[in-house]
């Protein structure tokens, strides 16, 4: 049940430089999962009112795409320094609307804020490259150009990172940018676009629409919208994906996961237990990077299984902004009742509740959507529980007898996000960076999160596209490239 606010704050929309009052017929709470309190009335924008932001951006892109790149990042520099000062505040607003604790909070902010120094070096990664003479008198150059208006549509769980997987690397290659938050957790971004408004960008370079279905459409259909950037859930990642294609456009399609770790009897097992326990429940499982599935090879087994039962029941539960808390609440009930049905779906299917985080109650958050640490074991490899993403913080064990056996498992994955490794051993480390078929991989790294500076690399139905976020690959996704041939008759030169 939620504490309906009457006085909830209705949010604008920021187009063309301007915070607007959204004409909107459908309007959604933003709920904090800690307390079940209205935080604020997220407008579910329409298409015309989505169109206006697009024509901003289209209007806007002429003029900055002449801005020189040196210029272009100054206000990134300035956005740094911004969100540097204000970080605190950003990530109150974040832990309240998301439910992730303060800590967590104020690490993914370090993240987007490392995204907007890379993309402080575009005048240097936005080079092409040339040579001379490739025939006798002539030159061929290649040039790197931006394409025009492009979009990003971004997910729950880091709504203060992943729109900066985008933002800034569109802007600084001379990009004019759309961004559509989840209409779950708009307020991190709004709370942002208020910093960037003092960056001195033109108007129209950065809009931001919030909504659903229907803006997400709106911005997949329109004939000026040059590339989409999705962060978000398999199914949506999917269909976003065919609709930019089918539309013309170029699309990156981030989508969701189910990470294996596999823990070799060589491990150290007190530092992969602290590891793990932090992957499979930091930010209560809702991390595309968690841990989900940890198999054990050989003696592994009962080590591990006790050493994590034990690290998971310890971890203290609550509201994210109350000191000493480490995990915090599920985003919607609608999201509790899921993750629970699964873990009775497992039960059924025969894995051992070793932990149950089901039925929650948390003092002072009785309105809150809390499921606590929970560790299955015996998790059968063919059941629902070891092939779905649960998206909640959800353990499961599964033994090997073998490292084959055990990458056997990781190849059933429809996933491909992420996979760890713990081990002692530098050649089953490189036996399982060599084999293992995920884009993101950690060799005793839980959270195997690329930096800024590295493509954030999912595979299979975790990644639908060739470019990723981040870095080079943002680059190479937010320009064209243009290869001039140039020929000078000699005569013409020996004129001056
Ligand atoms: P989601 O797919 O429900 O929503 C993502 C975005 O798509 C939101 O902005 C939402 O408004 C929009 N959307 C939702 N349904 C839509 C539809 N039918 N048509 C068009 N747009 C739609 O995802 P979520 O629940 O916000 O986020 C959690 C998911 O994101 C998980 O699956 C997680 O693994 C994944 N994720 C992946 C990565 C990655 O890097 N691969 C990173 C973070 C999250």
């Amino acid at each position: 049940m939620t504490v309906a606010t009457p006085a909830a704050t209705k949010l604008t929309n920021y187009i063309n430089g301007q915070w607007t009052e959204s004409s909107a017929t459908a309007w959604q709470d933003v709920v904090n999962p800690a307390t079940g309190e209205v935080l604020a009335r997220v407008p579910l924008t329409d298409a015309a009112e989505v169109s206006r932001a697009i024509e901003a951006a289209a209007a806007a892109y002429p003029e900055w795409r002449r801005t020189p790149p040196e210029d272009r990042i100054q206000p990134l520099f300035k956005l740094k320094q911004l969100l540097e000062e204000h970080v605190d505040g950003l990530g109150r607003i974040l832990t309240q609307e998301n439910g992730k604790t303060f800590a967590e909070g104020k690490a993914e902010l370090r993240r987007a804020i490392e995204n907007v120094e890379v993309a402080c070096g575009i005048p240097t990664m936005m080079q092409g490259y040339n040579l001379e003479d490739v025939a006798r008198g002539i030159d061929e150059t290649m040039i790197r150009q931006p394409l025009g208006v492009v979009a990003a549509i971004t997910p729950f769980n880091f709504p203060g990172m992943i729109p900066f997987w985008f933002l800034p690397y569109a802007i600084a290659c001379g990009n004019t940018f759309i961004l559509k938050p989840s209409e779950r957790v708009p307020l991190t971004m709004r709370r942002a676009f208020e910093l960037l408004e003092q960056c001195g960008l033109p108007k129209g370079v950065v809009n931001l629409v919030n909504g659903g279905k229907a803006a997400v459409d709106a911005l997949l259909d329109h004939p000026k919208v040059r590339a989409i950037s999705f962060v978000g859930s398999t199914p949506v990642a999917k269909y976003v994906y065919a609709r930019a294609g089918a539309n013309g456009k170029r699309a990156q399609c981030q989508g969701g996961a189910k990470n294996h770790v596999i823990i070799l009897p060589d491990a150290d097992m007190q530092m992969a237990t602290q590891i793990i326990s932090d992957s499979a429940f930091g930010c209560a499982g809702q991390r595309c990077l968690a841990v989900s599935v940890a198999v054990t090879v050989g003696e592994a087994q009962k080590t591990f299984r006790d050493s994590i039962t034990d690290a998971a029941s310890k971890l203290r539960v609550g509201n994210g902004l109350d000191d000493g808390v480490q995990m915090g609440p599920v985003i919607t009930p609608q999201s509790k009742s899921r993750i629970e049905s699964l873990i009775g779906a497992g039960e059924k299917q025969g894995a051992k509740v070793l932990l149950d985080g089901r039925g929650a109650r948390i003092p002072k958050c009785e309105a809150g959507t809390f499921v606590k640490p929970t560790v299955l074991d015996g998790v059968s490899p063919t059941s629902e529980l070891a092939d779905t993403e649960i998206f909640g913080p959800v353990l499961s064990l599964v033994h090997a007898d073998d490292m084959d056996e055990a990458l056997a498992f990781l190849e059933r994955s429809a996933y491909g996000n992420q996979a760890s490794l713990f081990t002692s051993s530098g050649s089953a480390a490189r036996r399982f960076r060599y084999e293992a078929p995920a884009g993101n991989i950690g060799i005793n790294i839980g959270v195997a999160a690329p930096m800024a500076y590295f493509p954030f690399s999912g595979w299979k139905d975790s990644f639908f596209g060739v470019m990723h976020g981040q870095g080079r690959d943002a680059v190479e996704f937010y320009t064209e490239k243009k290869v001039v041939i140039e020929r000078w008759a000699k005569e013409h030169s020996r004129k001056f």
